[in-house]
């Protein structure tokens, strides 16, 4: 029986990275993927909401195209079309990533793969079983929806990420159950696409773990669309009436209501894939696995990344840990950084933000000033029509370093690499004010909002 150096289960991009990385250093190295391979963030995630999202946005601007003296008659759209066209994009990143790990000699087996013990990998495919030995092994097995425990769900037709993205037909209205970044990016899409959207969110705000202004800005952007959003609501049981799907729903102080709509999302989180573990001794953080900071389980040759470890469930964290696993199987003695973590919402109103809240650094006690920059004074973002937005700094009062920032508005989510640039070199306010950025661009705000930092305001 061959031995490989590193078996990766899961072939999201934590474990398709990690394959990548590891062939390239010279080690062999098997795939075992039970579905598609990208996993979630490409199949059920990142890649086909960002599509979904892109729709949207094209809408949104055809209809604010009036204002600018653009006039389109006729518009319309085809849920089909957008599956298809969604299909499409899914199907050229899933090639590319067949091809990168065949060019580069990894073995992939498509079934499941079960481990047996710290040096044996079992993969199971059409009740055949196939034992494949190795020295190292990196579960990567992602997640999937959370499901909650609410009275008479299990008895409706309900929606996840995982069929929503398959809808072939617009629905009439729908309730998004979930005010996370997956909740108000589905919710912005099917909104602008015409259905009547409510999200229904237990906590006392939209987008909870992000900055509370940022998260106030987007709740108006969603409200004033047309959205209904119920903050501080629990759901407490769902029925269905006449194919509707009736929630009903109590607010913290116990009054009730009924929300009815045609579709139902549930999007409250997610949790773990363990299957591939449960004949073997693992320590858990509750149902996640439990790694040391080198990615280690409590079995040395057993590491773990991605969504299965919990934290961050983002695919470029899973990638990042993907990588540092195979520094650490080469004997590189790497730890993962999660200070310096971009975190983005895709919404049309779009939310980046690195580094440190302000809630963390007011919990912690820090010395920090704020900086805002509003995008009002922005010439490009006026040329766009989309003023609407701000940066904000954090920053260490005495020497301006920088701690954090959170950014509103239009391609933050592109710009906040910048933030990523600055922190990674450990720059300070005084250097991103030095930056020549171009002009007319968003870029600038950068500029301007390290220029007022230093009490050097430009415009
Ligand atoms: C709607 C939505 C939008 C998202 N948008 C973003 C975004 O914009 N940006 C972002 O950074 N993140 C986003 N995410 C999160 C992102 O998708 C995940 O963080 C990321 O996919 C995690 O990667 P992973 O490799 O850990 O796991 P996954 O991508 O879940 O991959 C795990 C793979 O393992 C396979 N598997 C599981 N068990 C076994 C087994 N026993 N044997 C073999 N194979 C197995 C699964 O089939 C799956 O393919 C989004 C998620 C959702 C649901």
């Amino acid at each position: 029986m061959t031995t490989f150096d590193v078996i990766i289960i899961g072939g999201g991009p934590g474990g398709y990275v990690a394959a990548l990385r590891g062939a390239s250093e010279g080690l062999r190295v098997a795939l075992i993927e039970a579905e598609q391979l990208g996993g979630t963030c490409l199949n059920q995630g990142c890649i086909p909401s960002k599509t979904y999202l892109k729709n949207a946005e094209i809408l949104e601007e055809i209809e604010q195209g009036k204002q600018r003296g653009i006039l389109v008659k006729d518009v319309d759209f085809s849920m089909e079309g957008m599956v298809s066209y969604k299909n499409s994009v899914l199907n050229n990143l899933r090639m590319g990533i067949q091809s990168l790990l065949k060019a580069r000699k990894i073995e992939v087996f498509n079934g499941l793969g079960l481990i047996k013990n710290s040096q044996e990998v079992e993969v199971i495919s059409n009740n055949e079983k196939t034992t494949l030995s190795t020295k190292n092994i990196i579960i990567a097995t992602g997640s999937r929806p959370l499901i909650p425990k609410v009275d008479g769900l299990e008895n409706v037709q309900y929606h996840t990420t995982d069929t929503i993205f398959d809808l072939k037909t617009l629905p009439k209205s729908m309730t998004i159950v979930g005010g996370g970044v997956i909740g108000v990016e589905l919710a912005d899409v099917f909104s602008s696409l015409g259905s009547k959207v409510t999200i229904i969110e237990y906590s006392n705000r939209i987008i909870a773990m992000e900055d509370e202004e940022a998260s106030k800005a987007l709740h108006k952007k969603l409200h004033d669309k047309g959205i209904n959003i119920l903050t501080n609501h629990l759901v407490t049981s769902v029925s269905e009436e006449n194919g509707c799907k009736m929630l009903v729903v109590e607010k913290k102080s116990g009054e009730k209501d009924v929300i009815s709509s045609e579709e139902l999302l549930i999007a409250v989180g997610r949790t773990p894939n363990n299957s591939a573990t449960k004949h073997i001794d693992l320590a858990y953080n509750g149902a996640f696995i439990k790694v040391n900071d080198y990615l280690q389980t409590n079995i040395s040759s057993i590491y773990a990344v991605g969504d299965v470890i919990g934290g961050y469930q983002l695919a470029h964290v899973a990638s990042a840990e993907g990588l540092t696993v195979i520094e650490n199987i080469l004997g590189n003695q790497k730890k993962m950084d999660y200070s310096i973590v971009p975190r983005c919402i895709y919404t049309n109103l779009q939310i980046a933000s690195i580094g440190q809240s302000e809630n963390d650094l007011k919990s912690k006690g820090v010395d920090y000033t704020v900086t805002k920059y509003n995008l009002f004074g922005n010439g490009k973002a006026q040329t766009l029509g989309k003023k609407d937005g701000f940066v904000k700094v954090f920053t260490d009062s005495k020497y301006g370093e920088i701690y954090g920032m959170c950014m509103v508005g239009p391609y933050v989510t592109e710009l906040i690499g910048q933030g990523s640039a600055y922190m990674s070199l450990e720059g300070t306010v005084y250097e991103m004010a030095e930056m020549i950025q171009p002009h007319p661009s968003l870029s600038e705000i950068f500029m301007e909002v390290a220029n007022l930092s230093i009490g050097k305001g430009v415009h």
